[in-house]
């Protein structure tokens, strides 16, 4: 164990359940306070512009978006069945609305990476076309379907390390546009996620190692090559703000489903943690557009609560999981990370409201539960967060802090789930079969 860990914590109860494994579920002393953050509304509406601009070009490339005219975006579903067999299973109620947020389903790489990573290879596409003098802003995107820019595209590579969804994502769409791409994948990564990069034309690189290893060594592998664009999950700004732009995104969602958000309907959203880019970058833009009456709650395995672990003791990225003996693993694939972003964690010191862990052997049972009552079909990682409703809309200690004594019947509660529609149905089965 680190030195680090033998500083006399506050919040010691805490780190004490965390190096048990229990379950925990932790109010941020901090949020709402005031604090200067790196990026503004512009930032957001600049990607949501670039993702427009891109728009002709996914729709050409990627038939299945046509509908959505090239917008990658997932529908906003009340999930009233749902929320009843969760009732039951606790035969206890708890008041409000609730809805599943499918980025789970969301076009070409079928989890939110679909948002962050697909954002950050168009701009680099961009930007090289750009560059090139090949390219304009006033352009009709699609022709970057056309042959030369594969051509010009092929003197340039990608590379990440991931967990699996990442590297799908990125792979898919590099390797669309025509860069060469590899993705370097931690062990936890799932067999069938490698094997179809590579069907594509990706190269996969395994580690038996864990997540942490997979990113640095695409790190060192991209630092030797000039013409490689290196995808740093650990602390990319380009990630954040592509999936940030899913809050100005669900802003019809709520009129068309009649959610209002103020202080008195407050909305809750819960999204499963991994290093912390994509529910950072969710979390940010939410609070940008709706503020401080929109609750947002970070979701994390008991063996990998690296973003708690982080906020919990203020050490962020200077602290991993490892350092209070937990071993990383977990059925969750996709949240096996033991060490936050160094860009997110310090700025949702302020934004995030709680965090909360949940063990593995509850996951399946809200999988299953989902599939039966609602047929929808997630995967481990996405259920992360589903026990947050019930626990929040308890905690007195919540209520008081935010004030929302009484406000609760008239609440909206969001999971956000995080991925599972590409999951191959012989592995759904399984998860299934887990019950
Ligand atoms: C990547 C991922 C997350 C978490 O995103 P991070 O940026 O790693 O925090 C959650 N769920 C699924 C399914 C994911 O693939």
């Amino acid at each position: 164990m680190s030195d680090i860990i033998k500083r006399d914590f506050s919040e010691k109860s805490f780190i004490n359940d965390m190096k048990s494994c229990k379950e925990i579920l932790w109010v941020n002393p901090k949020a709402g306070e005031p604090a200067q953050l790196p990026f503004t509304m512009e930032d957001i509406d600049d990607a949501e512009a670039r993702l427009k601009r891109f728009a002709p070009y996914i729709m050409k490339a990627f038939p299945e978006t046509e509908a959505t005219n090239g917008i990658i975006e997932s529908p906003l579903k009340e999930i009233k069945a749902m929320k009843a067999a969760m009732e039951a299973e606790v035969n206890e109620e708890f008041p409000g609305r609730l809805f599943l947020k499918c980025d789970s389903h969301l076009a070409v790489s079928g989890s939110i990476k679909a948002r962050g990573g697909i954002y950050e290879v168009l701009k680099f596409a961009e930007e090289v076309a750009m560059k090139a003098g090949m390219l304009n802003l006033e352009d009709d995107y699609s022709v970057l379907t056309e042959d030369k820019f594969k051509e010009l595209f092929s003197h340039y590579s990608v590379a990440v390390g991931s967990t699996g969804n990442l590297g799908l994502s990125i792979g898919i769409i590099s390797a669309k546009l025509g860069f060469r791409v590899t993705v370097h994948m931690s062990a936890d990564a799932r067999q069938w996620k490698k094997d179809l990069l590579r069907s594509r034309g990706v190269v996969v690189v395994e580690y038996a190692d864990d997540y942490q290893k997979a990113v640095a060594e695409g790190r060192k592998e991209a630092a030797k090559d000039p013409f490689c664009h290196f995808v740093d999950d650990e602390g990319s700004s380009d990630l954040f703000l592509g999936y940030s732009v899913a809050a100005k995104r669900i802003i019809n969602q709520f009129e068309e489903n009649n959610i209002i958000c103020d202080e008195d309907h407050p909305v809750f959203v819960y999204i499963p943690c991994g290093v912390g880019g994509a529910p950072g970058g969710v979390a940010f833009g939410l609070k940008q557009v709706f503020g401080e009456h929109i609750h947002i709650m970070f979701a994390e395995p008991t063996h990998a609560p690296c973003m708690t672990l982080g906020l919990i003791t203020g050490l962020h990225d200077e602290i991993c999981v490892a350092d209070i003996g937990l071993d990383g693993k977990t059925a969750a694939d996709g949240l096996a990370v033991g060490r936050p972003s160094r860009l997110v964690g310090s700025i949702m010191e302020t934004l995030l409201d709680g965090c909360y862990t949940i063990e593995d052997c509850n996951l399946y049972p809200y999988l299953s539960k989902l599939a039966i009552s609602e047929k929808i079909f997630i995967e481990p990682s996405a259920c992360a967060s589903f026990s947050g409703p019930m626990q929040f809309t308890k905690c007195k200690e919540y209520i008081k802090k935010h004030n929302l004594e009484g406000k609760l019947e008239n609440s909206t509660h969001i999971l956000w789930a995080t991925g599972g529609s590409m999951v191959p149905e012989k592995e759904m089965e399984s998860y299934l079969a887990f019950q």
